[in-house]
């Protein structure tokens, strides 16, 4: 039998069907549901209240050519997506905060689709305009997203990772930004499809759409595949900026064949011609809409996203600013761990050309990078802090090249000793 210590005052539902009861004086009891639901209507009174003072700080938020400035603090050329995602992200955050107060006019949301080769900033870029305008971020892979039902991730857990981004301020999360990467590689004309997924990766755009739409999701709140005896987390998908990104390898081909393009032309020993990479980097300027759809994409889904950025191919000049230039470079990074050791470094020019190149061929973009420079670096991070003598580390191109030893200065009172 139960007793009133086993139920909650407010709902009635017993403790199986709980899992936490709060006591208060006088004998009354909350559950955790009753807790969370009283949560839900304060916050939402807070939110009618806070329209009219957000509407005003429409005026505060950073101008789209602020947020590129900021940007360029950190990420390398790609000077056309810079510009197209300050306007959309700008956009989409001034519709956010003026919409309560607009009655005449629907402002719909633009999320973005990020195309271009591996290691080109599009991952960075959907962080840093994150960071720049304070808002929860998450990051997720679309490859294992799988349709409810299949073996696989279930769509919902993108937005779970995003409260958990942020310490489940529920109402905060629902103004952030999600990233999926690999958007790509769930076209249903794929060749990686698996039926483990589902036949054609139809259904996951489907379930994805609705998200990206702007749909009240249900989310366990401790992850995992849904449960009919779980609690969900209501979640509000449509003030949510979707950020996709994929390779979209073998898109340009698509594109080229609309434009009327020659790419798979012959060289004379019979050979297929390459398309090169700046012919990849021109023809994906000129993406359309149904060109996505003839990769694989579904309409709906294509037509959620009106910002297509494309990203270039960092060329080996691009690849050296990026060692040394964004405020995280990592050559400035290792300047400083060698400072705090009290030893110079000094990269020339010519070694970090060499590093541009070595990582030009690998194919990953500026991925490669810190690989190539870790491994240069890794005997010297080993020695340097039990050698006091040194003064100066200098990294040159044969260094890079050849895989010598760097050249160590020596300390030596008034004098250098090269060693
Ligand atoms: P992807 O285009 O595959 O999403 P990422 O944005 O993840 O590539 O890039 C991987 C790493 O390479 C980044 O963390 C960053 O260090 C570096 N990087 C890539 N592109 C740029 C760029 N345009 N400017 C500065 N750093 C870059």
């Amino acid at each position: 039998m139960t007793t009133g210590r086993d139920r909650c005052s407010f709902c009635g539902r017993g403790r199986e069907r709980i899992r936490k009861l709060f006591s208060g004086p006088g004998g009354v009891y909350i559950c955790d549901l009753c807790v969370k639901l009283c949560g839900q209507i304060l916050s939402k009174e807070e939110d009618t209240a806070e329209a009219p003072k957000r509407a005003a700080s429409v005026r505060e938020l950073p101008k789209p050519a602020q947020i590129k400035a900021q940007m360029d603090q950190y990420i390398v050329g790609q000077e056309l997506p810079k510009r197209q995602l300050a306007v959309a992200v700008y956009n989409h955050y001034k519709r956010l905060w003026a919409a309560p107060t607009l009655t005449d006019v629907e402002l719909e949301k633009s999320n973005i689709l990020l195309i271009g080769p591996t290691g080109s900033g599009k991952t960075l870029m959907a962080r840093t305009l994150a960071k720049i305008l304070d808002v929860p971020f998450a990051i997720c892979d679309a490859t294992p997203l799988t349709e409810a039902g299949y073996v696989g991730e279930d769509v919902e857990n993108v937005l779970l990772r995003l409260m958990q981004n942020c310490h489940f301020d529920v109402k905060r999360a629902q103004t952030g930004i999600v990233y999926i990467d690999e958007i790509d590689k769930i076209g249903k004309t794929q060749e990686n499809v698996s039926i483990t997924r589902d036949v054609s990766g139809e259904g996951v755009q489907q379930a994805l759409l609705k998200i990206v739409e702007g749909t009240v999701a249900s989310i366990p709140p401790q992850g995992g595949r849904k449960h009919p005896q779980s609690e969900y987390i209501q979640f509000d998908t449509s003030n949510i900026l979707f950020i996709c990104g994929g390779t979209f390898s073998g898109l340009e081909r698509v594109i080229a064949r609309r434009v009327g393009r020659q790419v798979i032309g012959f060289h004379g020993d019979g050979g297929p011609r390459r398309v090169s990479e700046e012919d990849v980097g021109t023809l994906l300027k000129q993406v359309q809409p149904e060109d996505l759809i003839r990769f694989g994409l579904i309409p709906e889904f294509v037509g959620r996203f009106p910002v297509t950025a494309p990203f270039a191919p960092l060329t080996e000049a691009e690849m050296v600013q990026v060692m040394v230039e964004p405020r995280n470079a990592i050559v400035r990074q290792y300047e400083k761990f060698f400072e705090l050791e009290q030893v110079k470094l000094t990269i020339t020019p010519e070694a970090l050309a060499a590093v541009a190149r070595e990582a030009l061929v690998k194919k990953t973009g500026a991925r490669a990078i810190r690989g190539i420079l870790e491994e240069l670096m890794m005997d010297l991070m080993y020695d340097l802090p039990s050698q006091t003598d040194v003064a100066e580390v200098i990294v040159t191109a044969e260094t890079v090249e050849k895989r010598t030893p760097p050249q160590r200065v020596l300390r030596r009172d008034g004098d250098r000793a090269v060693a």
